[in-house]
Formats: structure tokens, C-alpha cells, sequence
């Protein structure tokens, strides 16, 4: 048997005829920019999210630099970001001019320890950025309220959390905006590069577009040093089609998690991830710790198993971010998970079959 990390064809052979109708209507619109598409995915992801605003861009970094952008962050200021996220957190930032301020992940949710965050705010704090890694929200309450102690605004990346919940409400709705991927691998995505900001800020919405358009709100008059980052409307209406099949798509993922959980909870050296209580998680990805990764991931591999890392490296310890002088021994959560994560394939369309040889595979490692 074969067992892919991710495999989308189940998820698009079923919508062949609505995608395919979808992108014939854009080409017949002749119209390839903005527009209708747009503005139809902006609206309903706003609405399945549960916010004002929604509004369409290039992928998920432009997403969360066009909102510290549009918080006006510059030169000295700081941001503090998890230690154990994608890349494009930090970049953000870097990006919009700031300065990123690492902060350690609890052990346990692998999200931003609220502890560790308060440790890290300085005078030049000027804002955080929550990542629901691998599709799920951490201590939303008590991060919430340090950021109300300070004044600081919350940002949520939600590049992993399509569909998750915190006490019921969406991710994407928590803070006071959000950046969220349609990268095709993402729980919602696009085929090819998109993302979006959501806000229920009317004046940093206002503010997000024109910045992601050149800097203009009338054509040609230039308010301020924008960017190109728009919603591509061929990925706009295929989002649209694929929108509607979210929540079937996360259930799927979840009945596959709690698979996973109950066969291999009772292998003592496989660290499985835990769940806060009034969380709705959407498992963007289903991580196992393990100790010695590299010979679990080639007997997998044997058994035809694919698995990928996310991610090998802390984000303190990139050699990109040399300059902020961090070093091994700084964020022990963050460098355990890189150390120890494997990912275990997840998607909708994997069969029981698929999931019992995965779990029997790993069981038999550890016989
Ligand atoms: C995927 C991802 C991003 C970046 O999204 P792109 O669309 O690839 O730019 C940012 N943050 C996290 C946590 C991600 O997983």
C-alpha cells in the first residue's frame, strides 16, 4: 500500500464540474482583475468566518505584511512571534519594518506560551502575532488578556485554522485581524498562491486594500508606498466551490485524527498532540514526537508512508535571521518540536484502510 502525505484528488475529482464551470465563467468574463469573482469569495469567507471584512490578496505573507503595514509598524518597533511557526511569520514582520521578538511555545499545544509571551514584551512591543499551529488555537483566554494588560493589538495567523474554533468562535475573528493562506495545501486552498486578511476594523480594512493596491483607492492617485497583492479571480472563484466544502473536508481530518490518537496512545514513545478543551481543532497537520525521527521516518518510508517535518528548524536558530543573536538552548519547546515532530499523512480522501496500515506501521517501529 502507498500512503501519500496529502493527496487532492478525491477533493477535486468530486468537484470537477462546479471547479471547471468556475474558472470557464472567469475566462468568459474577460475580466482578470478584482471584480465579481473577488469581491463573491471576500464576502462569503467573511461571513464563514464571522467578520465584516474580508479582503482577498497574494498569499498568506502579504496577508499578515499588509496588516502590519497597515498598523503602521516601523523601525524599532517590535513584534513578538511564537518560536515554532512557518518563516513567513517572522518575515512579516521583518517586511513591514519591524523587528520580530521570539517568544517560546507551550509543550503541550505547541502555541504561544502566555508566560513566555509576557516575558517578552518591552516598551517597543507593539504587537503580537498568534499562529494556530498545525490547525488549532492555544490559550486564546489568557493570551488575550496580557495583550489587554499592555494595550497590545492581537494579529492572528491563520494560515493553519480554516474552520477552527475558540470558545465558537472562528479563528480569524479573534484578534484584531487576520491573515490567512490558500496555498494549495493548506485546509482551504487554491490552485496556485492566494490569501486573505480578515478584520472587523472598518479603517484598517480600508486601510489593507488600498495598501495591497499599489496604495490607491482611485486609480492613479497614490495615498501611500503600496504593493501588488491581489486575489487572482480564477483562484477567487475556485476558493468559492471550495469553500462550501470546508467543514466536510475538517470533519474528515478530525475523525482521521482521533484514529490516529487511539491507535497509537498506547505506544509510551510517541508523543501525540494534545487539545485545549473549548477548542474546535481542524488538524492541518496531525504530529507525532518521536525520538530517534530519522529511523521512524525511513522504516515509514519503506512501507510506502509518506511523512514531512514541520519544521526541522526552530525560527530562532535560521541562519536568515542571524542577526537577532539567538542561540541553541533559547526556546527548549520550540527546539524539541523541531527535533522530535514528524507529520503523518492527513487529507481528505484517506481511506480507513490507509489509516489502520499508517498506525500498524508505527505500532511495529516500536514493538
Ligand atoms: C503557509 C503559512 C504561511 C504563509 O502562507 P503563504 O501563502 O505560503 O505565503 C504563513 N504562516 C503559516 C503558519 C503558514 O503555515
Amino acid at each position: 500500500m502507498r500512503v501519500p502525505f496529502a493527496d487532492f484528488s478525491v477533493m477535486h475529482s468530486e468537484l470537477q464540474p462546479e471547479i471547471n464551470n468556475a474558472i470557464t465563467r472567469v475566462v468568459n468574463s474577460n475580466y482578470f482583475i478584482g471584480g465579481e469573482e473577488v469581491s463573491a469569495f471576500e464576502r462569503h469567507f467573511a461571513d464563514y468566518i464571522g467578520v465584516k471584512h474580508c479582503i482577498g490578496c497574494g498569499n498568506g505573507l502579504d496577508a499578515l505584511q499588509l496588516i502590519l503595514r497597515a498598523m503602521e509598524i516601523k523601525e524599532g518597533d517590535e513584534v513578538i512571534v511564537p518560536a515554532h511557526t512557518y518563516i513567513a511569520t517572522a518575515l512579516a514582520v521583518t517586511y513591514a519594518g519591524g523587528t520580530p521578538v521570539y517568544a517560546d511555545v507551550e509543550a503541550d499545544t505547541y502555541c504561544l506560551d502566555p508566560e513566555k509571551l509576557e516575558k517578552a514584551i518591552t516598551p517597543r512591543t507593539k504587537a503580537i502575532i498568534l499562529v494556530h499551529i498545525y490547525g488549532q488555537i492555544g490559550r486564546f483566554d489568557r493570551i488575550k488578556a496580557i495583550a489587554e494588560k499592555y494595550n497590545l493589538p492581537v494579529i492572528e495567523d491563520a494560515a493553519q485554522a480554516h474552520g477552527a474554533t475558540f470558545d465558537g468562535k472562528k479563528a480569524g475573528s479573534l484578534g484584531v485581524a487576520s491573515g490567512f493562506s490558500f496555498y494549495p495545501g493548506k485546509n482551504l486552498g487554491a490552485f496556485g498562491d492566494a490569501g486573505a486578511v480578515t478584520t472587523n476594523d472598518d479603517e484598517l480594512a480600508e486601510k489593507v486594500r488600498m495598501i495591497a493596491n499599489y496604495g490607491s483607492k482611485v486609480k492613479y492617485q497614490h495615498v501611500v508606498k503600496g504593493v501588488n497583492s491581489r486575489l487572482d479571480p480564477i483562484q477567487a472563484a475556485v476558493l468559492d466551490v471550495k469553500l462550501k466544502k470546508l467543514d466536510i473536508w475538517n470533519a474528515r481530518r478530525k475523525e482521521i485524527a482521533a484514529e490516529y490518537k487511539k491507535g497509537l496512545s498506547s505506544i509510551p514513545e510517541v508523543g501525540l498532540p494534545y487539545q485545549t478543551p473549548n477548542t474546535e481543532h481542524v488538524w492541518h497537520i496531525f504530529s507525532i514526537l518521536v525520538n530517534d525521527r530519522e529511523k521512524v521516518i525511513r522504516e515509514l518510508n519503506q512501507d510506502g508512508i509518506q511523512t514531512l517535518i514541520h519544521y526541522p528548524v526552530p525560527m530562532h536558530l535560521h541562519e536568515a535571521y542571524r542577526e537577532l543573536k539567538y542561540q541553541k538552548g533559547d526556546f527548549p519547546n520550540a527546539e524539541k518540536i523541531a527535533e522530535c515532530e514528524i507529520s503523518l499523512p492527513m487529507f481528505y480522501g484517506m481511506t480507513d484502510e490507509q489509516i489502520a496500515y499508517t498506525i500498524n506501521a508505527i505500532r511495529r517501529i516500536f514493538e
